[in-house]
Parts: structure tokens; C-alpha cells; sequence
């Protein structure tokens, strides 16, 4: 379907343990238009998570009919979970507000290549070390959930060249006013320019 190219849909991956979730709340905070996409998954909650809002958790079984409907824009394995993001959701959401996805990299490739949608891709990156500190304080997952997730940075930064802005997340403070940046530059239409220059 056609999307209305005045809303945006704004892509943060990172590797685990970046600072995503944090950055995603203040977005929606800052601007009110901006929906965060509520994604479906077989992972287990953690004890803070509410279904629905957090994710749509949901089991093997009904994930594998979703894909099998051909109900997700895009889906990926990660960490022996399944992930993915809803066609309906999406198109119902774009009409009225811009959309912030938190997807890997598998996702992100899956998503760009619908040339319909009006996607912004930033990648979040952090170095290895202050990252294993942040995957330890978080304390939500067990020390063989750390490793796997500490473990897969390299691979996941492989795919850094397939986005279209690069932060590095040194003070989230600092990364959230070159997300602001971002979005603010996206979101200026063309035409205004084009209107002042006549
Ligand atoms: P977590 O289990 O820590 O909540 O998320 C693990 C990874 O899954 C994160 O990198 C997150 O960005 C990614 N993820 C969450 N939802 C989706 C989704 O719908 N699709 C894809 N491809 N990745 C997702």
C-alpha cells in the first residue's frame, strides 16, 4: 500500500544492551506524534514487561502462522526468539503518525526493501567495554543471555553501512539531541524550500 510521505518511520537498532529502550521513551516523549511499534515475539517476558506494551508476546505456534499468512512486514531469529512487526499495524499507524521501530538488522534489510515506505535508519553503536557494564547493571537477563548478547556485537555491527545515520552512544543526552536532529531534519518537507526559493 501507499504511504503518506509526510509521516516518517524511524528505524534504532543497536547491538543489546546500547541504550535503545531508554532513547525510544524519550522520542515518544518529546514528540507526541511518534507511535513505537509494538512487535511480536515468543521470548519469555521479563518481569517488567506488559504484554502489549512492551511486546505481543505470543508462542511458537502463533508466530509461525503469523509468517505463514503472510502477516509481518519483515520477522528475524535472534538469540533463538523469534521478532517481528505487523503489516496491519504499520499500515493502519503511518496515516495518522510517524512510527519508531527498535529492529535489528535482519529487520532493518527486510523493511527497506518496501520502496514505499519512508524509512530513516539509525544505528546506535557503544564501545565493547562500556557495553558488557550495561548488559551486567541491567540485570534482566541470566549470564548466559549476557554472553550470547555481548557475543553477537560483532556481528551486528557488520551491518552498520546499512543505515543511513551512525551515532555512537557515548552520553545519552548527546545521542538523543542527534536523534532530535535527525528527526527534525526529516520531517521539514521539501516543498517548503521550494515554495521560499520562488
Ligand atoms: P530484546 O529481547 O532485548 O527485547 O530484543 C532483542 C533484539 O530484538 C533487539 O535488538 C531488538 O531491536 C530486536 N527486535 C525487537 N523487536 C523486533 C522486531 O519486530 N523485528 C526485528 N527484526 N527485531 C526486533
Amino acid at each position: 500500500m501507499k504511504h503518506d510521505k509526510e509521516n516518517i518511520m524511524v528505524i534504532l537498532s543497536s547491538p543489546s544492551g546500547v541504550g535503545k529502550t531508554t532513547l525510544t521513551k524519550k522520542i515518544q516523549q518529546k514528540y507526541k506524534n511518534f507511535k513505537i511499534s509494538v512487535s511480536h515475539t515468543t521470548r519469555t517476558p521479563r518481569s517488567n514487561e506488559v504484554d502489549g506494551v512492551d511486546y505481543h508476546f505470543v508462542s511458537k505456534d502463533k508466530f509461525k502462522e503469523l509468517i505463514d499468512d503472510g502477516k509481518f512486514y519483515e520477522y528475524a531469529k535472534i538469540f533463538e526468539n523469534y521478532y517481528g512487526t505487523l503489516k496491519k499495524y504499520v499500515d493502519e499507524t503511518i496515516k495518522e503518525n510517524d512510527i519508531l521501530f527498535d529492529i535489528d538488522w535482519q529487520g532493518t534489510k527486510q523493511l527497506s526493501k518496501f520502496k514505499n515506505l519512508n524509512i530513516i535508519k539509525i544505528y546506535l553503536i557503544t564501545d565493547k567495554v562500556e557495553l558488557k557494564s550495561r548488559l551486567i547493571k541491567r540485570n534482566q537477563n541470566t549470564n548466559d543471555e549476557v554472553k550470547k548478547r555481548f557475543n553477537s556485537f560483532d556481528e551486528d555491527i557488520k551491518h552498520w553501512n546499512d543505515y543511513d545515520y551512525i551515532i555512537i552512544n557515548k552520553n545519552l543526552e548527546n545521542c538523543f539531541r542527534q536523534i532530535e536532529n535527525i528527526i527534525e531534519i526529516n520531517k521539514i518537507k521539501p516543498n517548503f524550500f521550494f515554495q521560499k526559493i520562488q
